[in-house]
């Protein structure tokens, strides 16, 4: 067996529900006294799981879960000092605050991405404590302007189905939208969520007249307990990507955030006939709130597209602009050269026999000395005019702009030189890594930037037929002849 606690772990809720209901029976005067320490041990015992599986997997949520537990717990125990220490009928606002600011951290978990940047989780935050704030006065302004009417306690069961309604729903949709390394974290908090709402309304609603001390209070050990069995047994199943369809992930991921603001204007409008600065005030929350959220997501956003940019533009090998960025600089560059007649010249190099060194050395060498080859050719352009770019497999390339002829033939040469000087063995033969370089220079008859290329291209043909490590550069442009009426049989210069 993998987990030879696991046992250990499903018999303890059993023993605490035995517990419960045994020291009870048992008490029987005391039997309230009793049950309100169990009530109490219940939400602790589970906070306290939740922190220990968060200290366990190193995911922030399950922090959350653990306050929210010991917020409720804190609850109970204001009942307790209000039932047995106070006045029984004397209004309990400490124990309705502390079971509304419960939901706070379990809604801020459930909607608020955790990889966002914090600034993004600071206004989440700040958005489901102002939800809290929100919940607290509606149910207050419920409790006291209507008193103990029937329809005054059945509006706040209702308060309270509603935010345990809105945890569940929340909790379902993370947990169908591709949750990841968070899918045992969201299955718990789903199955926590199902059970507590079905439980508190069960109590709420059927059993909200009668005190405590009864065997059914510990219907509201329940939900606990469940959480407490989930978060201590661990080893979840890794999430398989068929748990729902990308398109669907990707919805519920971009529209979560928007639930806080939505539940935030939903409370406002509800609490508009009781406290309308207070209505007002959650929906300015609520715009600016969300707004600011979307600010702070789209500057991310636009940081994140510049990296991007940058990356599709660098070849992962060797670090120097990659084909794509030397086919937009060449048509960039070939167009102002024919606005503003610059000069401009092409360089391609290929590594001569490079394939033998793959063979002897091995692939890894291979891609070193491809690395060390790209870093030299990059040292002798001119580095705030020049671009050296890796063309693909053992071939670079370099634009060199606003350059005549004999720079562009020197810089050629030195690139040359330097990848020679690098004295890097071949492998079988006692040769070093050399490369042969073709040049181009662009004039008035190419027709086109791919003319252009074709002919550095063929310049580097002949540096390879010629014998290898040289430079050729394309020979002066040959005179086409055209056929004339006026000299059927001769030529003229075009
Ligand atoms: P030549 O002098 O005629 O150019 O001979 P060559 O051996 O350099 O040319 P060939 O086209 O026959 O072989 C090119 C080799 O470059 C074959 C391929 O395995 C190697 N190569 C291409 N891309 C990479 C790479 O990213 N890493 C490594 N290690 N090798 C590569
Ligand atoms: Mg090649
Ligand atoms: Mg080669």
């Amino acid at each position: 067996m993998r987990h030879p606690t696991r046992p250990i772990i499903a018999i303890l809720p059993i023993l605490f529900l035995a517990a419960h209901a045994g020291t009870m029976l048992l008490a029987r005067d005391a039997a309230m006294q009793v049950s309100f320490v169990w009530l109490i041990a219940a939400p602790v015992a589970a906070g306290f799981a939740a922190l220990y599986r968060g200290w366990k997997e190193g995911l922030e949520g399950w922090v959350s879960v653990g306050a929210a537990m010991l917020c409720w717990a804190g609850g109970m125990v204001a009942t307790v000092v209000n039932t047995l220490f106070l006045d029984i009928t004397s209004e309990d606002r400490l124990s309705m605050l502390l079971y509304v600011l419960y939901g706070v951290p379990l809604i801020f978990t459930l909607v608020s991405p955790e990889d966002e940047k914090w600034p993004v989780r600071l206004v989440d935050a700040a958005m489901a404590a102002a939800l809290g704030a929100l919940f607290y006065a509606y149910i207050c302004h419920l409790s006291t302007a209507t008193g103990t009417a029937p329809q005054g306690i059945d509006e706040l069961r209702m308060m309270f189905d509603i935010e345990n309604g809105f945890i569940a729903v929340f909790a379902i949709m993370r947990y169908f939208a591709r949750p990841g390394r968070r899918l045992g974290f969201f299955r718990t908090v789903t199955a926590y969520a199902i059970a507590y709402l079905v439980c508190a309304a069960y109590m709420n609603h059927y059993q909200g007249d009668s005190d405590y001390g009864h065997p059914v209070d510990v219907i509201i050990d329940l939900p606990f307990l469940l959480l407490m069995w989930l978060a201590l047994q661990g080893g979840f199943p890794r999430a398989s990507a068929s748990t729902s369809s990308r398109a669907f992930a990707r919805v519920v991921q971009a529209g979560s955030p928007m639930l806080i603001p939505v539940t935030l204007l939903t409370v406002s409008v509800l609490l508009v006939a009781y406290d309308p600065e207070m209505a007002i005030t959650g929906c300015v929350i609520a715009s600016i709130g969300y707004g600011l959220r979307t600010v702070l997501v789209q500057l991310r956003n636009f940081e994140e597209q510049d990296q991007l940019t940058l990356l599709s533009h660098v070849d992962a090998l060797t670090c120097i602009p990659n084909r794509r960025r030397f086919d937009e600089v060449l048509r960039r560059e070939w167009s102002r050269r024919e606005q503003s007649a610059d000069q401009l010249a092409l360089l391609m190099i290929d590594i001569d026999h490079f394939k033998q060194l793959n063979d002897h050395f091995g692939h890894a060498v291979g891609d070193e000395r491809l690395r060390s080859v790209a870093a030299a050719l990059n040292e002798c352009a001119r580095s705030d005019y020049d671009l050296v770019a890796r063309y693909g497999g053992e071939e670079f390339a370099a634009i060199l702009v606003d350059i005549d002829p004999r720079d562009a033939a020197r810089i050629a040469e030195r690139m040359r030189a330097a990848v020679e000087a690098l004295l890097m063995p071949l492998g079988r033969s006692a040769g070093i890594v050399t490369v042969s370089i073709g040049l181009a220079c662009a004039n008035s008859l190419d027709t086109g930037v791919e003319d252009f290329v074709a002919s550095a291209d063929a310049a580097l043909y002949e540096a390879k037929r010629n014998g290898r490590n040289q430079v050729i550069q394309r020979a002066a442009p040959a005179l086409r002849v055209v056929q004339s009426a006026a000299a059927p049989h001769g030529g003229r210069a075009a």
